[in-house]
């Protein structure tokens, strides 16, 4: 086969910029035309009311108040955001909170943040995953509550395995306890339509985060929604941007950008495209006779993320993933953020967490492979990645 046809199957690292978006934010990107929105001239008040008419688009579509959309750079600030800032707010108390407790298969920014909590005296415990599916129960969260717990934080859809947790039962009985909940919604807005109305299929949480580059919106902006007026402070100390707790000049060309993707994915649900494509990569296996030989790790319940095992078709000594790559074929080992899960220039493999967490051992972490569609993905790009694999056995096998 040929080595050179470019295959993107990735979407969960980063999705190709809509036209109608790049469209949207051009005027923006033109200096001459736009004001910095803080400023209080013609040109700034211009940019200001695009910048408030964004905020109101997203919180049109996401089903929240105008008054909790916070713009960020992206879900690792506004992660770091919500915890950091609750956690110093806590110690400036003489009896604050403590405690936090973060599932195990969170995204590095927010479990990086929460392990540089410890340093400053928090106790952080760790919530495991129900080992076939892949999600968080609320029982197992249940187990760790106390009175002491500050913040939960657990995601809505998992960014290797698409396994989705029930947030919004996780948020209630956090609260009977008097936590709050942080979950990251990075991955849970990719399906569109009715999917991305989170304010109303979980009114309990108090903060979601987001990045725009997973869906179609340009890369390097975000937002932290806060719901029920839960409590926020400022953590990027510096101008009166963002109601004063998040200093730095709006992006404004890049929040246009993002407006735009979040109304685009309100009009439009993915669901049918990504079903149809989850169905041809898993008949084409069985029509091969191969199905048998392959699993998905965790419950794929958004048929856009697909943790595929597939040790029992292919077992490579490194990593399956990059032995893809030289097919011209992009998948990931796991986060693409967690540069981590990449063999050192040691030759030290460093397995992804998540596949960790699910007491995956280091064999099949190897031999899985995420695939992630996007909505420009096609039943071709699949037809490449099966003949790839297909060719990557018998290389293995010499035969
Ligand atoms: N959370 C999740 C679930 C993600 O997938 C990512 C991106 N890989 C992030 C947070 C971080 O987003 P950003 O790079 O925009 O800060």
């Amino acid at each position: 086969m040929k080595k050179n046809k470019d295959v993107y199957l990735d979407g969960a690292a980063n999705t190709p910029l809509d036209r109608k978006v790049y469209k949207a934010m051009k005027p923006y990107l033109r200096h001459s035309f736009v004001g910095n929105s803080a400023a209080i001239h013609n040109h700034g008040i211009k940019a200001y009311m695009k910048l408030e008419e964004c905020r109101k688009v997203i919180a049109d579509c996401l089903k929240v108040n105008r008054s909790g959309v916070y713009f960020t750079s992206g879900a690792t600030e506004s992660n770091n955001w919500v915890i950091n800032s609750l956690a110093f707010n806590e110690m400036k108390k003489p009896n604050g909170k403590k405690h936090i407790i973060v599932s195990a298969i969170e995204h590095k920014s927010v479990l990086s943040a929460c392990k540089h909590l410890e340093s400053f005296g928090f106790k952080i415990s760790y919530v495991y995953p129900h080992q076939r599916w892949g999600y968080i129960t609320v029982e197992s969260v249940e187990k760790l509550l106390t009175k002491d717990t500050l913040l939960v934080c657990v995601m809505g859809t998992n960014n290797e395995t698409g396994s989705i947790s029930h947030i919004e039962s996780i948020a209630q009985k956090a609260h009977e306890y008097g936590a709050l909940m942080l979950s990251d919604c990075t991955q849970h807005l990719s399906f569109g339509g009715n999917f991305i109305k989170l304010g109303e299929k979980n009114p309990s949480v108090d903060y979601f985060t987001f990045s725009s580059h997973k869906i179609y919106g340009p890369t390097g902006v975000g937002c932290l929604i806060v719901q029920n007026d839960s409590p926020i402070f400022p953590l990027l100390l510096g101008g009166s941007q963002e109601k004063g707790i998040r200093g730095g000049t709006s992006n404004l060309a890049g929040i246009v950008g993002m407006a735009k993707a979040v109304e685009l994915l309100c009009r439009n649900s993915h669901v049918d495209h990504y079903y149809k494509l989850y169905c041809h990569l898993f008949n084409k296996l069985y029509k091969l006779g191969i199905s048998d030989l392959f699993k998905t790790n965790g419950e794929p319940s958004r048929y856009n993320i697909i943790s595929l095992n597939c040790t029992k078709y292919i077992n490579c000594k490194d990593q399956l993933a990059s032995r893809l790559a030289a097919y011209g074929i992009s998948v990931s080992a796991g986060s693409a953020c967690d540069a981590d899960n990449n063999e050192t220039d040691e030759g030290v493999f460093n397995p992804s967490h998540v596949l960790v967490a699910l007491g995956l051992p280091e064999n099949e972490i190897r031999n899985t492979i995420r695939i992630s569609f996007t909505k420009y993905s096609t039943c071709s790009d699949i037809d490449h990645l099966i003949k790839a694999l297909i060719k990557i056995r018998k290389d293995i096998n010499g035969g």
